[in-house]
């Protein structure tokens, strides 16, 4: 994990992980989850309201990280369709680095385009969740974190693995735009575990 309490961390992932074993199921609803959840964590601990959870500086997340996770729920990155509305770039020259058709967008690149979803999908895959996500990008991240009923204790948990997962989507689409190398979804998900855990 980003920061310290890497120990605590890895318990925590590896206890809801066999939990989530434990059902007998590949992947469970978020219902279920929750349950899971509410049981491991400690009765005493409070629910927040959604605008708690879309506040991403932590002690635990990189300085870098959280800024431009403000910059991303607030559409100031230097996607292509930012750019062109800046005059930086041509407004014909804003497509989708993968290749897909369509304008480069905060909406399109992290959550819309084929290659994001494929992460997402195998980000689902990892922690065992199921569910139709959201197509906003703040949604999309308080449907991640916020799962009805879970107590503030494993928010963060997933805000470092949401984090993580844009964190690498974007630093792939710079990769594309400067080194012209692009990696596989696969790659990509071995790279959010490594940035989940560091
Ligand atoms: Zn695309």
């Amino acid at each position: 994990m980003w920061g310290s309490a890497l120990f605590y961390w890895i318990t925590l992932f590896c206890r809801i992980k066999s939990m989530t074993l434990g059902s007998g199921c590949s992947t469970l609803s978020m219902g279920t989850r929750c349950e899971v959840f509410t049981a491991f964590f400690s009765k005493s601990d409070e629910v927040v309201d959604s605008s708690a959870i879309l506040d991403v500086w932590h002690k635990n997340i990189p300085s870098k990280v959280s800024l431009f996770a403000w910059r991303l729920f607030r559409n100031r990155l230097p996607t292509k369709d930012n750019l062109a509305r800046r005059s930086i770039l041509p407004h014909t020259d804003i497509a989708c680095l993968v290749g897909c058709g369509t304008p480069e967008s905060v909406q399109h690149l992290f959550i819309g385009c084929a290659l994001s979803n494929r992460v997402w999908q195998y980000v689902r895959i990892w922690l065992g969740i199921d569910y139709v996500a959201s197509n906003n990008i703040c949604q999309h991240f308080v449907q991640f974190v916020f799962i009805a009923g879970m107590p503030r204790s494993t928010f963060i948990f997933f805000k470092v693995i949401w984090l993580a997962c844009v964190w690498v989507i974007w630093k792939e689409r710079n990769n594309q735009v400067f080194t012209n190398i692009s990696s596989a979804p696969s790659t990509l998900i071995e790279k959010v575990k490594l940035t989940s855990f560091l």
